[in-house]
């Protein structure tokens, strides 16, 4: 028998209970009970889901009241010194506090920075793997001790086994562990940690299997990385110390092929070893030759990653492969956790019809991975004929559906040639143009588009969408947010002026809404970190642009002022990244699709007289492929649908991009080919540091090193600021450098913004006087 599980289910629920009932428990609404028992009765009903959907082996282990990299920091008693308490053993407070900062933290920001005895400062968060969700990263110490701490993952096997099911409890493996964590105070080597490490995956194992789990998961994403070899050689001494533990190890690795890690991986001494066939179906037939047959494969062949139905057929093929070889030691998955997949389809009720029978959620995909174990278990029963039926049809229909192929957009992706990804001269011939146009003093001044999204906005834009406010009240409300933010900036004295964004929710929704082949899930939401979720929009034809998607509001700001008034839009990385894709199509061909359908709105925003444009790339570095081998084809792409859109433009218009980040070593060279005349970036954080990748590499175009740190509510003074730019004048040369903040101040309150704005500009003027 082909057993059938999943790596992981979504914990938030499909109404968002746990992220309700944690934001309640934070506002002292909800007391612990009750957030317990909102836990409990998610767990419980995913439970259900899974098995009502056919699941053989059900997960434990994936539910985390913040997220399970911070589950599994406790459970080892990973908790930082500043949120130790004195009793010894942690709470949900420790948690929390760990999670989201504790009280005095909360002070310490307030207080701007004044030096408290360790303030509890929450852990770092940082993305897991490729994905959108974010995990806290654990602290380690030299001297770091582990100590069984947290009971969190036995007490949920028992009430698995008390509502009789059979469970498979899942942890995070020891390298991985390790590997997610930092090194903190005196550096250490990580691995040095390991055999310290192990005894408490030992004791956990032996506690899981005394409560009579057969069978444990243990992932090792990493398994998947380019790993060093000290690395390497770590796994199998690890796996073998705990070779002796009293129940079966299935590793498993996802997001990326083992490729390399191959060798290792199937000569680990465990059970059985789960692969990502979604991500890397080239690895099958050296597994099939490798894996020895007396352990278990599991082929993760549903993507947990996306909202795609399966493709029933060809999975069942990769399996009946497997088939032969492993026999009853076949067992069939999703391709990683079904975490990053929103919960269930069957809520969509305005979806329409066709559009709905192409996708899968959460719940679907546990139907679709028991459904093929029951094809390779009984290939010919009526209801396994069925499903393979109906996907065919679902195919079938996908593959020439107008509503997905546009014979007018293949054409014109068709007819590109290469001078359409080329400025028309080069940067130092356009940048003279630009200035000699643009008249901007040294150091020029500006923000990165967004200002604060007050709840006034907010209510507005509900009103709009609700039909108590009419387009034209809309309309109005948001010009008068526009004249609020231009008189500001004008009073203040920026010299490069932006609207403000309040007619935007999100700078990739706010595009996609307004482009063609996106649609929309009301309930698709995906947990991000915590508390808070994000609801991608769907990618599921070709992508064009009906209509100018921003000039209306962008030519209203300029007529308000005789300040050059700079266009914002999304670019076409970042509207893939954090869209769900097709997978029907390359994510390069649909890059360019969007790349296309923005250089139209550049080039409406150029001829409405709008003389600089910024194109948003938030997400251009964290596009990255896992594995570096595949970084250059992906910077290639990467690049090109930039220049694609931003290339369709005179001289004269000055191009800028934007990236809200810090690491720029790996990437420069590909930020430089993306031919932006001004790029702003994040580097008040770390002091300018950041820049050493952009005076290294000769980065050619003027530079906007964020001055301040918009995450903090603190106001900058001007000295700080003109000392950050000091620094970054002795890498830049000074007629190269702008001003401004480092990222859209749409978090921030009015008060504090200009304040802190008032400040900059303050700190410009002083910069002119003394270096220009
Ligand atoms: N223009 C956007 C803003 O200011 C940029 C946001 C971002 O980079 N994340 O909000
Ligand atoms: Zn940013």
């Amino acid at each position: 028998m082909a057993l059938s599980h999943s790596l992981g289910f979504p914990r938030i629920g499909r109404d968002r209970e746990l992220k309700k009932a944690l934001e309640a428990y934070w506002q002292g609404e909800l007391d612990e009970s009750g957030l317990r028992a909102v836990g409990r009765e998610l767990r419980a009903a995913h439970w259900q889901l899974q098995k009502d959907a056919g699941l053989d082996l059900l997960p434990v282990g994936d539910f985390a009241w913040y997220d399970q990299v911070l589950g599994h920091s406790l459970t080892f008693g990973v908790i930082p010194q500043r949120f130790r308490p004195d009793t010894g053993t942690p709470t949900l407070q420790t948690l929390f506090a760990m999670a989201r900062g504790g009280a005095d933290a909360q002070t310490h920001e307030q207080c701007c920075g004044a030096a408290h005895a360790q303030p509890q400062v929450a852990e770092e968060l940082t993305k897991w793997f490729d994905t959108n969700y974010h995990y806290l990263v654990p602290e380690f110490t030299a001297d770091q001790r582990f100590q069984l701490s947290w009971e969190q993952l036995f007490e949920e096997v028992d009430e698995a086994h008390a509502l009789g099911h059979k469970v498979k409890p899942v942890l995070i493996g020891p390298l991985t562990f390790l590997w997610l964590g930092k090194a903190k105070g005196e550096a250490f080597d990580k691995l040095e940690l390991l055999e310290r490490l192990l005894p408490i995956y030992g004791e956990i194992l032996g506690r899981l299997a005394a409560q009579g789990v057969e069978w444990v998961q243990i992932d090792e994403p990493i398994l998947g990385l380019d790993l060093p070899q000290d690395w390497k050689n770590a796994f199998e001494r690890a796996y073998h110390l705990l070779q002796h533990a009293p129940l079966k190890k299935l590793v498993a690795s996802y997001f990326s092929g083992l490729e390399d890690n191959l060798g290792l991986a199937v000569c680990l001494p465990v059970d059985g070893l789960h692969v990502d066939l979604v991500r890397a179906p080239e690895q099958l037939p050296l597994l099939l030759d490798r894996l020895p047959s007396y352990k278990v494969l599991s082929l993760g062949v549903v993507n947990g990653r996306n909202v795609w139905r399966c493709d029933l057929d060809q999975a069942l093929g990769q399996l009946q492969q497997a088939q032969v070889r492993f026999g009853d030691n076949l067992w069939v998955a999703g391709s990683c956790s079904l975490l990053h997949s929103p919960v269930d389809l069957a809520r969509e009720e305005q979806l329409d019809n066709e559009l709905k029978g192409w996708l899968a959620f959460a719940v679907q995909k546990c139907a679709e991975i028991a459904t093929l174990s029951m094809a390779l278990n009984d290939p010919q029963s009526a209801p396994v004929q069925a499903a393979l039926a109906e996907s065919r049809a679902v195919q079938a229909s996908r593959a020439s559906s107008p509503r997905i192929h546009k014979a007018a957009v293949q054409a014109r992706l068709n007819a590109i040639i290469p001078a359409d990804s080329q400025r028309l001269s080069p940067f130092a011939e356009r940048i003279e143009k630009q200035r000699a146009r643009l008249q901007l003093p040294a150091f020029p001044t500006t923000t990165i588009g967004s200002f604060p999204q007050t709840p006034a906005i907010r209510q507005a834009r509900q009103a709009f969408r609700q039909g108590r406010l009419s387009q034209a009240q809309y309309t109005e409300a948001m010009q008068a947010e526009i004249r609020h933010a231009v008189t500001l900036q004008e009073q203040l004295g920026l010299d490069v002026l932006v609207h403000g964004e309040a007619e935007r929710n999100d700078m990739v929704e706010y595009f996609a809404e307004q482009l063609d082949g996106y649609a929309f899930t009301r309930f698709g939401w995906v947990q991000s970190y915590g508390s808070r979720c994000v609801k991608p929009a769907i990618i599921y034809g070709d992508l064009s642009r009906p209509q100018p998607m921003t000039v209306a509001w962008t030519r209203y700001a300029q007529g308000l002022t005789q300040t050059v008034m700079k266009g914002m839009l999304t670019g076409p990385v970042t509207m893939l990244m954090w869209s769900f894709p097709r997978e029907d199509l390359s994510r390069e061909l649909q890059a360019r699709q969007l790349a296309l359908a923005i250089r139209d709105e550049v080039q409406d925003l150029e001829a409405a007289g709008i003389q600089i444009v910024q194109i948003d790339e938030a997400a251009f570095r964290e596009g990255l492929p896992l594995r570096q081998a595949q970084w250059a084809a992906y910077l290639d792409w990467a690049t090109e649908a930039f220049r694609l859109c931003a290339s369709g433009v005179r001289d004269e218009t000055q191009i800028h991009t934007h990236m809200c980040y810090s690491e720029f070593n790996d990437v420069i060279e590909s930020i430089a080919a993306m031919d932006a005349d001004v790029i702003t970036i994040e580097t008040s954080r770390s002091d300018m540091q950041l820049l050493q990748a952009f005076e290294a590499f000769d980065y050619p175009s003027d530079i906007g090193p964020g001055v301040y740190d918009i995450h903090s509510p603190r106001v900058p003074e001007t000295q700080e600021m003109v000392a950050l730019m000091r620094k970054a004048a002795r890498r830049i040369p000074a007629e190269r450098l702008w001003v401004n903040p480092d990222c859209g101040l749409k978090t921030r309150a009015w008060r504090e913004t200009e304040a802190a704005l008032v400040n900059m500009v303050a700190a410009a003027r002083q910069l002119r006087r003394e270096l220009a």
